[in-house]
């Protein structure tokens, strides 16, 4: 399979899978997508996800995979990546959710993290370790941690601004050790993603060093969030006998809902898509009056998705041929207020005794407001987001076994000032132990 730039409308420039996976962003600035979108047998979907998620994902991952990665080393790669969860849960009569937060960070990004990780490691096989640098504002460093963690040849450069992620996920990426070295850096996030950029910048550095990213528009991050569409439409078909249902996405960079719209062009039968947001509104303002504004996004209690400019949004127009209204008969928009989320937490609790994190709480108003048939997908556990859930409900709930592990270990990080030259220095010497 070879892969394009969304912005090459003359598909003149094909990539390679691993050039594509390596490279992350296109060199024209858009965003790789595959040069066909294979179809799936909906019976064959349906006898593998009745084994298990990851006899779904396998068969799915061969489609696109199949031709670039032996089918044994990716169907051992991808039993390792989903060896989790990932139910339907059954909220209230007629009120479901798809549960994404069963793997080891407790967020829906585990599934496009772990797969990545370990496709990388199947797609490098050059004798000198591959170093993913990647900047983070919290969640997505404790994901390609956890994702990338004991993946042979692949040493992880980490960064995060000190004293200005929770103390939560600090500990998820600094208590792993091995092949995953944390940087604390003594600057704020904009400064970590600066220092990310120079080095990426740096040919000299990078012609001695083999050094990539993980962001989350990576083409292997986006194509296995596809998979699980499938698992949660087979589960609701199984609780309702129906086959078309309308799926509600809480969005921030939109790699998750395009996605499924993904899984829907492979042909996973919906009816359509809702895109919930917080007050960073810019996507469902845009199905409403057709223009696209991006603009700085604000700060909201479902901080994940505080994005005001979302890096898929191309995706979505070139998974919809630039046709706005074949878009707007397929998706639908929906944004809550801080106080709105808060309502629906609460509403959750005292009438059917759920503890929703703030994310998937605006799936959940989504759908009441819409009255859908469908589920909604919840993309993290309450106890990532335990103070939001104290201040609103006014009281704690456990917090999961897995999580517990890691608050009680010690950390170990790297300290830095914001110094490009410290940066290589510290990526050359993480090479060689
Ligand atoms: C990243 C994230 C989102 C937003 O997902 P996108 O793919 O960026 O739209 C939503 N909820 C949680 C908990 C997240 O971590």
């Amino acid at each position: 399979m070879k892969y394009y730039s969304t912005r090459d409308k003359g598909r003149l420039a094909p990539h390679t899978l691993k050039d594509a996976a390596f490279m992350g962003l296109a060199p024209d600035g858009g965003l790789f997508v595959p040069e066909r979108i294979p179809a799936v047998d909906m019976a064959a979907v349906e006898s593998a996800a009745a084994e298990s998620y990851a006899d779904m994902a396998c068969y799915l991952a061969g489609l696109f995979f199949g031709e670039d990665v032996p089918q044994a080393e990716l169907e051992a790669m991808v039993r390792r990546a989903y060896n989790f969860d990932c139910p339907l849960v059954k909220v209230a009569e007629g009120k479901y959710t798809l549960e994404l937060f069963h793997g080891p960070t407790f967020a829906f990004k585990d599934f496009g993290a772990r797969f990545m990780g370990g496709m990388l490691g199947l797609l490098n096989q050059s004798a000198d370790d591959l170093v993913v640098l990647t900047a983070t504002s919290g969640d997505t460093g404790s994901a390609v941690a956890a994702g990338f963690y004991n993946v042979p040849g692949i040493k992880v450069v980490v960064l995060y601004p000190n004293g200005k992620v929770s103390d939560l996920q600090e500990s998820q990426m600094t208590t792993l050790g091995g092949n995953i070295r944390p940087v604390r850096v003594n600057g704020n996030f904009d400064d970590c993603q600066a220092l990310v950029k120079k080095v990426f910048a740096d040919s000299d550095f990078r012609t001695d060093v083999n050094v990539t990213s993980a962001n989350s528009i990576n083409i292997l991050r986006w194509i296995p969030q596809s998979f699980y569409y499938f698992y949660g439409w087979c589960q609701w078909k199984k609780a309702t006998g129906a086959e078309l249902p309308t799926i509600v996405v809480p969005s921030g960079n939109y790699g998750n809902i395009t996605a499924g719209m993904l899984a829907h062009a492979m042909g996973l039968p919906v009816k359509g898509f809702i895109a919930g947001s917080n007050a960073n509104d810019v996507v469902p303002q845009y199905l409403r009056s057709g223009v696209y504004n991006p603009r700085e996004s604000v700060r909201t209690i479902a901080n994940a998705m505080d994005v005001g400019a979302p890096s898929n949004f191309e995706r979505m127009m070139y998974l919809y041929g630039e046709d706005f209204g074949r878009l707007t008969n397929e998706l639908s928009g929906f944004s809550s207020t801080d106080v709105e989320i808060r309502e629906g937490i609460r509403e959750m609790y005292d009438l059917y005794g759920y503890v929703s994190d703030p994310h998937s709480a605006v799936g959940y108003n989504a759908s009441k407001a819409y009255g859908i048939e469908g589920f909604w997908l919840s993309t993290a556990h309450n106890a990532k987001f335990r103070e939001v859930i104290m201040e609103t409900l006014g009281r704690e709930f456990p917090i999961p076994e897995g999580l517990q592990i890691a608050m009680r270990k010690q950390k170990h990080f790297h300290p830095m000032d914001v110094r490009v030259d410290d940066l290589e220095d510290y990526i050359v010497k993480s090479l060689t132990d």
